[in-house]
């Protein structure tokens, strides 16, 4: 699960803010929706942790809005100095009283003490999990892999049929494809030659 800290409301200027939002960060009386405008980036997110389900957002110790992550996109961001960054918004659903993960966290201490990082993560019992397809017999939770066992899970089925050219092959014959080359006794101009 992603764990935000949120700073107390800030004002931002529209017309250079990435969102072109005139505020960020938490203020007493929000809505969940105004929170979720007004924080739902730009967060540097770790590439491993893109897959994650839920987003909890929390301002001094407790924890306010929990998100179900639908996407999450990346933005370049220009910063002072017209430095380019990569960004994190996260789109998703705010989860409201009723939902598991909402009755666990919102409203009540965070899960997590005081950090530097705005931006951490941490194994909720909450999350779902499943048995990686790649096969490895691990957990993870929101992707169908861990990271790097689409790869392992790929290649293995590569090895299976030989070099990745016969793969190629075996795959464009199984799917109908029209072949990117033809094998050179087929090739007509060849033939001619004999
Ligand atoms: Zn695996």
């Amino acid at each position: 699960m992603i764990f935000i800290t949120l700073s107390a409301e800030q004002a931002r200027d529209p017309e250079t803010e990435a969102l072109g939002r005139d505020h960020v960060g938490y203020r007493e009386g929000m809505t969940p929706a105004e929170m979720y405008h007004a924080n739902h980036g730009t967060w540097v997110i770790g590439r491993n942790r893109r897959h994650e389900r839920y987003v909890l957002f929390a301002f001094r110790g407790e924890v306010k809005l929990a998100v179900e992550i639908q996407r999450i996109e990346t933005i370049i961001v220009r910063s002072e100095g017209d430095t380019r960054d990569d960004r994190c918004v996260i789109h998703g659903r705010i989860l409201e009283p009723g939902h598991r993960v909402h009755d666990a966290y919102v409203g009540r201490p965070s899960p997590l003490g005081a950090g530097r990082n705005p931006v951490r993560y941490f194994d909720s019992p909450l999350d779902e999990t499943h048995a990686c397809r790649c096969g490895c017999g691990q957990q993870v939770a929101g992707a169908d892999f861990l990271i790097g066992h689409d790869h392992t899970a790929l290649h293995d089925r590569v090895r299976q049929i030989g070099t990745v050219a016969d793969f190629l092959d075996w795959f464009d014959i199984v799917r109908g494809n029209r072949p990117v080359h033809e094998p050179a006794d087929l090739n007509p101009s060849a033939s001619t030659l004999r």
